[in-house]
């Protein structure tokens, strides 16, 4: 049988060169899905054996198709595969691809088609009313009228929020906290408010292509009417679209430049334009999200900007950086299998629980939320705040839906 997008995307011999090593079985940090499952095709070595003896036609497709398709999408795309293996296959863009390969077969997991539905028909994936993407929280900050204004004014950096930053309550304290400090010392900004669509990143992340294009080019068309240079996200998976995976998968050439908000932010306390007047004296730890992470890059930006604040003692997770394990949330799993992205997260609830800290914090809206929902269901009642919020917070900023989200 075959796999023409593998072909298309030129991705074709990697199924191929896996050593058989099984080092992203058993090697240290690397795949969630085969710690919880503990089956081979569950492992990056697992996928492209199943993947190569569908292409060489030694298994039959009516016995060994299904079970691809199972591990494709029990994946979380968290690229730990990628960060041990010896060879330098991209596993996670294969896994995308092999995704749509199983979306034209009609192999969608159930609740595939509902979520892209709801996706289209909203422009949120949260199904919301994209009004509300600023109104339905707006009252929560001191900087209301201010930030009201600044929808679809003219400038040369944006902020784009992401539909988790912009709809979920915790992740929301992030975007408030980006706003805030940004005013507070006076940094150029717009925003594009109930204009600013979902990236698409869920679609790709589903193997739907084509379906996010629509999305990517309404928020290009509106940066550029704004005379927009640079785009900025808190949101390491809105990032990883809009610098890599638009071009990857849809050939756009933006010509924006991208930055993840973390970097942003480390860049400005480095030039000495952020002032921290209030010690947080906290014990802290750092989640690195597999998108800012294994998947970014970004694993010094974001321990600057902990260096930087006032009244923090700060402990490195067990596994941390490229060994970080995976969340949960990644890679569409939760709309998949919540029920696995549950226990992968136990995992995560273990390594955090071996730290003194008393905070757990992270650069990733989805992360965050999670967290915050899943450390107290494995008995580990640690406080969870996005890295933004703290920064904020040694600002001596308030606001009230802090108050609303912790107290
Ligand atoms: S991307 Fe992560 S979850 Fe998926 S196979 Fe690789 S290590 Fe496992
Ligand atoms: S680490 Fe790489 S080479 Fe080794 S088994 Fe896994 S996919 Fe194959």
């Amino acid at each position: 049988m075959d796999f023409p997008a593998l072909k298309e995307f030129g991705l074709q011999d990697y199924p191929f060169i896996c050593a058989q090593c099984s080092y992203c079985q058993s090697g240290h940090g690397a795949c969630p899905t085969y710690k919880v499952k503990r089956t081979d095709s569950y492992t990056g070595k697992g996928k492209m054996l199943l993947t190569r003896a569908l292409l060489q036609g030694r298994i039959d497709p009516a016995y060994g198709l299904q079970g691809l398709a199972d591990a494709i999408y029990g994946c979380t795309l968290c690229g730990g595969c990628a960060e041990v293996c010896q060879t330098d296959i991209p596993f996670v863009k294969i896994y995308q691809v092999l995704r749509g390969e199983f979306k034209k077969r009609g192999m969608w997991p159930e609740n595939m088609n509902l979520t892209k539905e709801t996706l289209l028909k909203a422009c949120n994936i949260q199904g919301q009313a994209q009004m509300d993407r600023i109104e339905g929280w707006s009252y929560w900050t001191p900087n209301e009228d201010e930030l009201l204004d600044k929808q679809g004014q003219p400038s040369e950096t944006a902020f784009f929020f992401g539909c988790g930053s912009s709809y979920r309550g915790i992740a929301i304290q992030a975007t408030i906290a980006t706003t805030l400090i940004l005013d507070k010392i006076g940094e150029d900004y717009t925003v594009l408010g109930e204009e600013e669509y979902c990236c698409g990143a869920p679609l790709i992340m589903m193997g739907d292509f084509e379906g996010a294009r629509t999305l990517a080019e309404h928020n290009i068309a509106k940066y550029k009417e704004l005379g927009v240079k640079q785009i900025f996200t808190n949101c390491p998976g809105c990032y990883k679209m809009w610098a890599h995976e638009y071009k990857e998968f849809l050939d756009i050439d933006h010509g924006f430049k991208i930055r993840y908000g973390y970097e942003y932010i480390s860049d400005l306390i480095k030039q000495g334009k952020i002032e921290f007047t209030n010690p947080l004296n906290i014990k802290l730890t750092y989640h690195d999200g597999c998108d800012a992470g294994r998947n970014g890059g970004y694993y010094d930006e974001p321990r600057d900007v902990i260096k930087s604040l006032p009244g923090v003692e700060f402990e490195e997770l067990p596994h941390n950086k490229e060994s970080c394990y995976c969340c949960g949330s990644g890679g569409v799993l939760r709309a998949v299998d919540g029920g696995f992205a549950a226990d992968i997260s136990k995992l995560k609830a273990d390594d955090v629980k071996r730290t003194e800290a008393d905070v757990v914090a992270s650069g990733c809206p989805s992360c965050v939320e999670y967290l915050k929902d899943q450390l107290p269901q494995a008995d580990c009642n640690k406080v969870v705040k996005d890295l933004m919020v703290l920064v904020a917070e040694a600002m001596g900023l308030t606001w009230d839906g802090l108050g609303e989200i912790y107290d």
